[in-house]
């Protein structure tokens, strides 16, 4: 875990212009339709050799509704809490703005570093207008132009020098989890009760999206990143196909994951288009657990569980090796076991298993249940290793690689689940010529 630089800052000051100047890529969603919204967004940086992650606070650009004069505020006390250093924006267009003046009687009780920013200075002249900006009672301003970079070096020469040190602990990797779905599943349910605090910026006004994102959560014990696809406004106006936006959302969560936590109505089934979500994440080589949600809903008999499991796994054949956790969002049953099933999945597919041990325990398999014989030619495994693979994958040197059939390779997968626990991960066999 890198350090975390937020930006914070009214509307239209020039945050997410900098942002996705310091993170080299667009990563907020523009909606055309409705106009432009977005929730905070968490991006990878680096300066002078030193990484860590910016958060874009929301910025509404639709209207100037008191509605969203609270979100922000408490946008900006989240980011306090979550940030290492702060940069506060501000407009020399616009002046000293009242929302400024709260933003910064927040920051002034801050115990962190906190630097203000003064944005569109474009010319010399507005440098001189940015002396209005003392009166923020913040001490010292940096002058830029988020939009051209100018000025915007000195500024990250002293935000990247406040940084603290990372440690080795925080540069662990995260567990990233994407909880996908059907719209209606009970994602956002879940995901309210798994952070179990309002996070997010929902009110009722038609048209709001909002597109994944990163967040990191340590809950229950466990730290990983959220990939965040339940956004989807139902109140909107837009005349979206709902469900090819959700599908739209969940290749792209599904993309930034590590596992992908399946949700599905138990009263509609693991139907069509959960299928090919679930195969979506296969393809993808994710690790993935099925909850089936709503489980409160269906009656009960001593029988169902274990059938309704049974029909899930015929359909995902032959990849049944797959978490399966009924749940109930509503009576927060069974969440906890989850994100622990999600986290073990994760520790499977990052697995390596030594090559001495593979070969000590697959070797004496393989001579028990050789490949079958093909056109009279025999072939013979002689040794087999774990790629350097992000996720698991085998290699078999043998003498006649093409004359080793997909059911053995299935054999072969299957001894390997067997003997070293991958379940929830798509693993992959290759033969090799050796
Ligand atoms: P946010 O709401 O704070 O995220 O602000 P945006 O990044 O969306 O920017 C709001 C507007 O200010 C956009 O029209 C930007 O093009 C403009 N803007 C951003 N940076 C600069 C700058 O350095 N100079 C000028 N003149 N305009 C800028
Ligand atoms: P999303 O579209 O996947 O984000 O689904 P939501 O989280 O908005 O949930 C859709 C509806 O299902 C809401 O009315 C929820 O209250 C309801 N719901 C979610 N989880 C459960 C559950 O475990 N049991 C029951 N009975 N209803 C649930």
């Amino acid at each position: 875990m890198s350090s975390i630089v937020a930006i914070v800052g009214r509307p239209n000051v020039g945050k997410s212009t900098f942002f996705n100047r310091l993170i080299q890529r667009r990563e907020a969603i523009v909606d055309s339709v409705s106009g432009v919204t977005r929730d905070r967004h968490y991006g990878k940086s680096d300066w002078n050799g030193k990484e860590f992650s910016v958060i874009d606070t929301g910025g509404y650009v639709v209207g100037s509704d008191d509605v969203f004069e609270a979100e922000i505020d408490k946008q900006v006390k989240l980011a306090i809490d979550e940030a290492d250093v702060i940069i506060f924006m501000v407009d020399v267009e616009f002046g000293v703005n009242p929302m400024d003046e709260e933003v910064a009687k927040l920051l002034r009780k801050v115990d962190k570093p906190v630097f203000l920013a003064v944005n569109k200075v474009d010319s010399s002249m507005r440098e001189e207008d940015a002396i209005e900006f003392y009166s923020l009672g913040l001490g010292e301003y940096y002058t830029i132009a988020g939009i051209s970079g100018s000025g915007t070096g000195d500024l990250l020469d002293a935000v990247v020098e406040a940084l603290p040190e990372t440690t080795e602990r925080e540069e662990e990797e995260l567990p990233r989890f994407a909880v996908v779905g059907r719209p209606n599943a009970g994602k956002s349910s879940f995901i309210n009760a798994l952070i179990g605090e309002e996070r997010y910026i929902v009110t009722d006004i038609a048209g709001t999206t909002r597109d994944s994102i990163d967040t990191r959560y340590n809950r229950f014990g466990f730290d990983f990143n959220l990939i965040d696809t339940a956004g989807i406004r139902r109140k909107t106006k837009v005349k979206e196909d709902v469900e090819f936006y959700s599908v739209m959302r969940s290749v792209r969560a599904i993309e930034h994951s590590d596992v992908c936590l399946l949700i599905f109505d138990a009263q509609r089934g693991f139907d069509g288009q959960v299928q090919n979500i679930f195969w979506l994440a296969q393809r993808n080589k994710k690790g993935i657990v099925i909850l089936v949600n709503k489980w409160d809903l269906l009656d009960k008999e001593t029988k169902t569980l274990k059938e309704y499991e049974a029909r899930i796994r015929r359909e995902i054949e032959p990849f049944t090796d797959v978490p399966i956790v009924f749940i109930s969002v509503l009576n927060k049953q069974r969440i906890f076991k989850a994100i622990e099933t999600a986290v073990e999945v994760y520790k499977n597919r990052s697995k390596k298993i030594k090559t001495r041990k593979l070969n000590d325990i697959m070797l004496p398999i393989i001579e028990h249940n050789p490949p079958p014989a093909t056109k009279g030619k025999y072939v013979k495994i002689k040794f087999c290793t774990q790629l350097p693979t992000p996720t698991p994958q085998f290699a078999f040197f043998c003498n006649l690689p093409q004359y080793v059939k997909d059911p053995y390779k299935r054999f072969l997968e299957n001894k390997l689940r067997k003997e070293f626990d991958f379940t929830g991960v798509p693993i992959s066999v290759y033969m090799r010529k050796k």
